[in-house]
């Protein structure tokens, strides 16, 4: 795993600080990545920041492009147990973040963690609902954020596609803000809705791929047994981490943001 892949991208990638279209050789179509600043990229676990965009942050840790990690949740769920083990496990999936961000080069990096309740974003309705959408948005403007980077609405994980439902929502407030979505654990079929709303865009991050893995190994406790209590715990398949290590790093631009949501 310490060799980086091959870039399958069907486009000539230009630079590595571009995200490059995918199968239009059109140069009008290339987003430097220093025009995207500031990026909000908004992560319902920690790990997924790292996992979903550990280039695209550590590219912007180079070029000195703002980055701020929305947090929405600690994480606290990923192994089970009483509420003081939960709330010590987030914890330490709160400072396995921010190492992780570090590694990936930000000095002093900017998260800010919701501590919504890990699992349950999707039971949050009506007036909890709003207060979410409105923290987004106090955030964003406080920020002066001009793209953000949400999981796929068709992520097979619930917290993955509501963190994505309350990006949307938040940036009805924001016209001009860039949208960006990164997948985690797709679907066994891609909504043709969804794909048609989207434009592929792909990072090279071949000659930082060292950088990501080590951070993904900021987060421990998703790698190895915690302890012989909570031996039974989730952990990143290695099919996952092989996935995320590849050489380039894909993202989708969305288009037609209702068409999108309307999953
Ligand atoms: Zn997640």
């Amino acid at each position: 795993m310490d060799q980086a892949e091959n870039v399958d991208c069907t486009y000539h990638v230009h630079s590595s600080y571009n995200l490059e279209p995918v199968g239009r050789p059109s140069q009008q179509d290339v987003i430097p990545i220093s025009a995207l600043g500031p990026v909000l990229i908004a992560s319902p676990h920690p790990d997924d920041e790292t996992l979903g965009c550990g280039g695209l942050i550590a590219r912007c840790a180079e070029i000195t492009c703002p980055v701020s990690v929305l947090s929405m949740t600690n994480g606290e769920g990923s192994h089970p147990g009483d509420k003081a083990w939960e709330e010590n496990l987030g914890n330490i999936r709160k400072l396995e973040q921010h190492s992780a961000l570090e590694t990936l080069g930000l000095k002093k990096p900017d998260i800010i963690s919701l501590a919504l309740s890990d699992g349950g974003l999707e039971q949050l309705k009506g007036e909890m609902y709003k207060r979410v959408v409105a923290v987004i948005q106090d955030v964003m403007q406080s920020r002066r954020i001009r793209t953000v980077f949400v999981p796929a609405i068709d992520d097979c994980h619930a917290d993955h596609r509501q963190t994505a439902h309350f990006l949307f929502e938040a940036v009805s407030k924001f016209p001009k803000m860039h949208f960006f979505s990164y997948q985690i654990w797709p679907p066994a079929v891609r909504s043709a809705q969804v794909t048609a709303s989207e434009m592929s865009y792909c990072l090279n991050i071949s000659d930082i791929v060292c950088v990501k893995r080590r951070a993904i190994h900021q987060h421990q406790s998703q790698l190895n047994p915690i302890n012989t209590a909570h031996a039974e715990g989730f952990r990143m398949p290695p099919k996952l981490i092989k996935e995320k290590l590849k050489a380039y790093e894909s993202y989708a631009l969305v288009r037609d943001l209702p068409a999108w949501c309307s999953q």
